[in-house]
């Protein structure tokens, strides 16, 4: 729930707070039946391989446009979701769309990888391992075609560490992949990354914006790149926006992009033409 702290009365706040508070409840108050209407839905944004071009993996981003609300940013909606206790239910839905596309792809002859954002509340009381299971079954999804990222965040916020590295052991060994998103942005626990059975890593954008022209951001970058492959893990670089990032990219030896450069988070219909026009 969204809680007024110290027991202060909305009112008491200044008019853009109250606005925002407002927003929140609102959002709160409309995210059960936007999910259960399916009017919330991810849209897809390409990985490619920086060797062949061709898009390898999608991640499926969640979007939510409502008549009264407008656009609600995954910023604004995760969050709310996780505090209302909502976020395993938006999982899942994102999982099982996920799951429906990659199968839809597989059966047009396309095989890429689907890959979802995941946050540490939605393993709470061990629920993901039989949430993805049920998810694969259900939809007829090979787990080799589903990816779960998973964010440095989730280190030292689990306060059941042990329980959550357990049920991404599950996944892994059921064929799921596991690739930890926002590398290097956040508290980067090699500890972490020395348990859980990662098979690739991505390279946050606030890295990759100035990399060509930083010099020391150059140099973290291919360390990042050479760290990644010397745990023999695929690394991708977020947020690729020009030509001059993806060849600093190429001479690191980075593995693949995802970026507005080789492609905006777009529909499944506009994915397919892409994945059709490259097969
Ligand atoms: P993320 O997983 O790191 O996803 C990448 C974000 O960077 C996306 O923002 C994407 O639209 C944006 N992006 C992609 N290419 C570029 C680029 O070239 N330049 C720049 N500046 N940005 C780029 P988006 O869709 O707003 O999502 C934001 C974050 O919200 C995601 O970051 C992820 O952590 C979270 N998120 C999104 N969907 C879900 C979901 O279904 N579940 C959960 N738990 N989190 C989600
Ligand atoms: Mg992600
Ligand atoms: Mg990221
Ligand atoms: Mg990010």
């Amino acid at each position: 729930r969204v809680r007024m702290e110290g027991g202060n009365h909305i009112a008491s706040l200044p008019k853009s707070e109250q606005r925002a508070v407002a927003r929140k409840l609102r959002i709160e108050q409309k995210l059960p039946r936007a999910l259960g209407e399916g009017a919330i839905q991810p849209v897809f944004q390409p990985q490619v391989d920086m060797k062949t071009g061709k898009i390898i993996a999608a991640e499926a981003l969640v979007r939510w446009e409502d008549r009264d609300l407008g656009a609600v940013s995954p910023a604004e909606l995760i969050p709310v979701a996780e505090d209302c206790g909502m976020i395993g239910a938006l999982g899942e839905v994102m999982i099982e769309a996920a799951c429906r596309q990659a199968v839809y792809w597989q059966q047009q002859g396309i095989g890429i990888r689907v890959s979802c954002n995941s946050s540490v509340r939605e393993f709470r009381n061990g629920e993901m391992t039989a949430r993805v299971r049920d998810i694969l079954a259900r939809t007829g999804c090979p787990a080799s075609l589903l990816e779960l990222e998973i964010t440095e965040r989730f280190a030292f916020e689990a306060e059941a560490e042990e329980a959550i590295m357990h049920q991404l052991k599950a996944l892994q060994e059921e064929g799921v992949s596991l690739a930890l998103d926002d590398f290097g942005t956040g508290s980067a626990s090699f500890r972490y990354m020395q348990t859980v059975p990662l098979s690739k890593i991505k390279i946050g954008e606030e890295f990759i914006a100035s990399f060509p022209t930083n010099s020391k951001v150059g140099k973290i970058v291919d360390g990042l790149v050479r760290f990644g492959h010397s745990l023999g893990l695929t690394v991708v670089a977020e947020g690729v926006e020009d030509e001059a990032v993806w060849k600093a990219l190429e001479e690191s030896g980075c593995d693949a992009v995802q970026g507005y450069y080789t492609g905006r988070p777009m529909t499944v219909a506009q994915l397919t033409e892409r994945l059709q026009a490259q097969s």
